[in-house]
C-alpha cells in the first residue's frame, strides 16, 4: 500500500492531468429520485445507454407515484437501451414504494438511508451522496476499485471494501474530485485489459505496474 505522502502525490498527479473531468450527466443532476433512479439503471450499462433509457423513463414520469402508475410493461420498453430491463423494472417499482412507505416520497441523506433501498447499494449511495447532495464521499465504481488496487492507494475484493480502504486513505484535498480524477484515469489510461503503464504518469508509484 502506499504511504500517505504517495497517496497524496497520486492524486495530485491526477488532479492536474484531468483538470476539467466531471462526472457524466447519468451520475449528477440536482434532483435526488432521478440522481437515484438513473444510478439504478447504470449497473453494467454503458454511460450513453443509461442516459438514453433515464430520458426515455422520465418523459413517462419522473416521481415514485409516477412511476408506480406506469405498467412493468412501460418501465421495461423505456429502460431497454440500458439492459437487465426485467430485473431494473422490479427494482425500481420496489424503491419508488419503499421510498412512499418509509420515507414519505423524499430520498434520504445518509448512506444508511439510501442503502436500505432496494436495489441501492454502497456505490450507488455514494454517487447520489457526493454529486446531488455535494458531500466530500468518493464513490468507487468498477474502475475506481481496479484503480486503486493497481496502484496501492487502496485495496479490498470488493468495491465495498475498497470503497472503506479509500475512505480512510484518500487525502481530504481529494474527497470531492476524487471519484472523476480516479476514474478519468481508469478510462483513459488505466484500462481494465490493456493499461498503459508505459506512458502512465503515476508508473514510478505504482505497485501493480509490473504486475500488469
Ligand atoms: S502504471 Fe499501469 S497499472 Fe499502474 S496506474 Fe498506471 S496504467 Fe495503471
Amino acid at each position: 500500500m502506499l504511504t500517505d505522502a504517495q497517496c497524496l502525490d497520486l492524486m495530485s498527479r491526477l488532479g492536474a492531468a484531468f483538470p476539467d473531468a466531471r462526472a457524466p450527466d447519468s451520475k449528477g443532476g440536482g434532483d435526488p429520485f432521478r440522481s437515484v433512479v438513473s444510478c439504478m439503471l447504470s449497473a453494467q450499462s454503458l454511460d450513453r445507454n443509461t442516459a438514453a433509457a433515464s430520458r426515455a423513463l422520465f418523459a413517462l414520469a419522473a416521481t415514485p407515484e409516477g412511476i408506480l402508475a406506469l405498467s412493468e410493461d412501460q418501465i421495461a420498453t423505456a429502460i431497454r437501451p440500458c439492459g437487465l430491463y426485467n430485473v431494473k423494472t422490479r427494482n425500481l417499482r420496489r424503491m419508488c414504494r419503499a421510498l412512499i412507505d418509509d420515507h414519505g416520497g423524499t430520498v434520504p441523506r445518509t448512506r444508511a438511508g439510501l442503502m436500505s433501498l432496494p436495489g441501492v447499494g454502497r456505490k450507488c449511495a455514494d454517487i447520489v451522496l457526493s454529486f446531488t447532495f455535494g458531500e466530500a464521499v468518493v464513490a468507487v465504481d468498477t474502475h475506481v476499485h481496479r484503480v486503486c488496487n493497481r496502484t496501492g492507494l487502496a485495496s479490498g475484493k470488493t468495491e465495498e471494501q475498497t470503497a472503506k480502504s479509500l475512505d480512510i486513505r484518500i487525502p481530504d484535498a481529494f474527497r470531492r474530485r476524487g471519484h472523476v480524477l480516479i476514474l478519468a484515469h481508469g478510462k483513459q489510461v488505466c484500462k481494465s485489459r490493456a493499461p498503459r503503464c508505459d506512458t502512465c504518469i503515476l508508473a514510478d508509484l505504482c505497485e501493480g505496474r509490473t504486475k500488469t
